[in-house]
């Protein structure tokens, strides 16, 4: 297994293949801190056709070489290996933005025919910015997609416009709907907020995704932008989140305990006559969940990352192609996650911004 040089100082050195490989032989994707990745993000394109502008540049980014990007046949190789071998049972896709990926129901549907280690059907998801969702909602749902994530930052046409510097928010809504009525449920809504943007937007987003039966999460904006330009100071943190929506709803925590490795906070909103829904916070920066994170992450490029945040890759693409069995990427991939650092330390002055930005990472 060869670390992927990144251009940054290591963190860390993944295992020695050879000295390791009884150890890495059999087994799931366990750490060194007792953790153990059940859920695996799989990224399967970087490109997109949104430029959000915390996230990509108006020109777009220098795209991997397609023949860099795994095939439809490798990805569902890879899927394979984790969930037959490793014990993954969740499998989520993602991007760049994945609906641009034309063998995505082929994919989908090669996941959802696995069973996991305990015999259940594999739990899929799709994070997308919802374009042309619409038309392909029945098909993924046939496909056995479980839900959907869309993403949508604002409701108003001219600052969707301005942040995704597209003028797409009625495709995004239509594709949101097409997936509620496809049984892609429940639907979960990401925002993010922007200082100074849509930061005044946060109860109307809640508003809104209550009469829509959506289930909306809050993300604080990560130090993933392609420029490195991310300033903690401008980020809306989730305690602002959290009063801006308390002025208007009636919100009750739930209990830590229900929250599993799940990355969201969440909060019951209540109305005159009962619970209304639920609203989530994923505050990866001041409420960082390093400590019960389980999941495991293949980019489109075929390079396993243990966290977001990793500053080293592992390589399985070209172990593939230059001929590795599944027993052999299984192990490679358990000596990975093995050498996972037990948080992100984003809050730290020593952090280091990785290399690559969220839409080649997969977020
Ligand atoms: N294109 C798809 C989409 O937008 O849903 C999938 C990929 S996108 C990178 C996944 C999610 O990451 C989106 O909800 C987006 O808002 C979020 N995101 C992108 N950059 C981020 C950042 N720097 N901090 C927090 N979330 C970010
Ligand atoms: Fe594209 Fe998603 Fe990034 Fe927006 S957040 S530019 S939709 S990858």
């Amino acid at each position: 297994m060869t670390p992927v040089d990144l251009g940054v100082p290591r963190l860390r050195r993944s295992p020695s293949k050879d000295a390791d490989a009884p150890r890495f032989a059999t087994g799931a994707l366990v750490d060194q801190h007792g953790r153990t990745a059940r859920d695996l993000r799989v990224s399967l394109t970087d490109r997109c056709n949104l430029r959000c502008h915390y996230c990509m540049p108006p020109e777009g980014l220098p795209w991997l070489e397609r023949s860099r990007v795994l095939d439809d046949e490798e990805t569902i190789r890879l899927i394979q290996v984790a969930v037959r071998d490793l014990g993954v049972h969740e499998v989520r896709f993602t991007g760049g933005e994945p609906l641009l990926r034309k063998g995505l129901e082929r994919i989908v549907a090669a996941t959802t025919a696995l069973r996991t280690d305990t015999g259940e059907p594999v739990r899929t998801s799709l994070t997308t910015n919802g374009i042309g969702l619409h038309r392909r909602a029945a098909a993924l749902a046939e496909a056995g997609l479980t839900r959907v994530n869309v993403s949508l930052d604002t409701l108003r046409p001219d600052r969707f416009a301005e942040i995704t510097r597209r003028d797409r928010l009625a495709d995004v809504l239509a594709g949101i709907s097409a997936a509620a009525a496809a049984g892609l449920a429940p639907v979960k809504v990401n925002a993010v907020l922007l200082r100074g943007t849509n930061d005044d937007e946060a109860a109307d987003l809640l508003r809104w995704a209550l009469e829509g039966g959506y289930r909306l999460r809050f993300i604080e904006q990560m130090p993933l932008d392609p420029h490195g330009t991310w300033r903690r100071e401008d980020m809306i943190t989730a305690e602002e989140i959290l009063a801006a929506l308390q002025a208007e709803f009636t919100l009750l925590p739930r209990p830590d305990s229900a929250r599993g490795a799940a990355p969201a906070e969440t909060w019951d909103v209540v109305g005159a006559d009962g619970l209304l829904g639920d609203v989530g916070i994923i505050a990866s920066v001041t409420r960082p969940f390093c400590g019960d994170c389980d999941r495991t992450r293949l980019t489109a490029d075929g390079q396993v990352r243990t966290c977001l945040f990793s500053s080293t890759e592992t390589d399985l693409r070209d172990a593939m192609r230059s001929g590795a069995d599944d027993a052999s990427l299984a192990a490679t991939w358990r000596a990975a996650m093995w050498g996972k650092l037990p948080g992100h330390d984003i809050d730290d002055p020593a952090f280091l911004h990785p290399t690559r930005p969220m839409s080649a990472i997969g977020g």
